[in-house]
């Protein structure tokens, strides 16, 4: 664990005596990663590969409410420290940012690269997995891919090229929630850790700020599967993430985001769960629209938002991003005085 990290309850944690291989390498060596692609590419063909069930020809150039026909596009791709710690170690998460989204939130920070318009390079699936073999290279922890929900079928694409070329590092998959049931189980054995956002309870709030009033029906039922499919997060002996759930909240302002309700929830799948409540959230992209919506979340909010994660029953909430929230916070305030 490094140095100046505080988890709750550090006893509680699962940990594995030995390194342990990223779970995608048997199913590369039965021959069933290949095999997943296959489906998961031929489901480009009437798209429903995501709750919006857009059902357009992606395989013809069609696109759907997440603008990404057959190819994947790609903003960027690095070495990125700023992760909860159990992903980033001393050498770095390697991120892969994918442009465009499928869930479209009004007070998107990374609007820019998930709904401005702009068409990002596309990248074949050779590319893909050329990428992930650099990061690996350049010391990277795991590959870490950021908002994938729309191309899960361009990932599993590529996987059976970089494993070929010796990719061996965990795969987190760090979504919104935004997720299908019928997307996941292809990824069910493939990705190791699970990193989706827990964003609204009320299907009224995800409607106005994310147009998906399914919204939390649909998280909740990812974030189960999640579960199902990896378990509470284990850590290995450096402290590093190889398997498991880790979710985030986003306070937001008002309770808008709902936290008592999804604290109870994460905490009837597990005491365990591992959740980073986080304090960021800044009005951004079109949030000035909502009066609701136009100011952070008071250091009061978010400590209350907390406080219900601990009486819902969790121990192990993240405390590094707490600490470097309200960091920003106090440069934020000094600016403004
Ligand atoms: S992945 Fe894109 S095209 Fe497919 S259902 Fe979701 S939003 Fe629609």
């Amino acid at each position: 664990m490094g140095a100046g990290y505080i988890l709750e309850e550090v006893d509680a944690f699962p940990s594995f005596e030995e390194p342990v291989s990223a779970a995608y390498q048997s199913l590369f060596a039965s021959g069933e990663l290949a095999r997943r692609a296959e489906t998961a590419i031929a489901a480009l063909g009437s798209c429903t590969l995501c709750p919006r069930a857009c059902a357009v020809d992606r395989l013809e150039g069609q696109v759907g409410f997440c603008r990404t026909g057959r190819l994947a596009q790609v903003a960027s791709f690095d070495l990125h420290f700023g992760e909860e710690e159990p992903l980033v170690g001393e050498s770095g998460s390697g991120t892969i940012f994918f442009a465009q989204c499928n869930l479209g939130c009004v007070f998107c920070q990374n609007w820019e690269l998930s709904q401005s318009g702009e068409a990002f390079p596309e990248v074949t699936a050779a590319e893909l997995a050329a990428m992930m073999i650099e990061l690996q290279r350049r010391g990277a922890v795991n590959i870490n891919f950021v908002t994938p929900s729309h191309v899960v079928a361009q990932i599993l694409e590529a996987l059976p090229l970089a494993v070929d070329l010796g990719l061996t590092v965990p795969l987190v998959y760090n979504s919104s929630g935004y997720d299908s049931l019928a997307a996941l189980r292809l990824l069910d054995g493939v990705v190791d850790i699970y990193m989706p956002d827990a964003k609204f309870w009320s299907a009224a709030a995800a409607k106005n700020y994310c147009r998906a009033a399914d919204y939390p029906e649909a998280a909740k039922r990812a974030i189960r599967e999640m579960h199902r499919q990896v378990g509470d997060l284990a850590l290995d002996e450096r402290g590093l993430a190889v398997r498991g759930l880790l979710v985030r909240q986003l306070v937001m302002p008002g309770g808008l985001a709902g936290t008592p309700d999804w604290m109870a929830f994460l905490a009837a799948l597990s005491p365990q769960t591992y959740v980073n409540v986080m304090d960021q959230y800044r009005p951004c992209h079109q949030a000035a629209r909502f009066a609701e919506l136009s100011s952070p979340p008071t250091a009061a909010e978010c400590d209350a938002a907390r406080a219900e994660a601990r009486r819902a029953g969790l121990t192990r909430l993240d405390e590094r991003h707490r600490r470097l929230g309200r960091e920003l916070w106090r440069l934020l305030m000094r600016e403004a005085d």
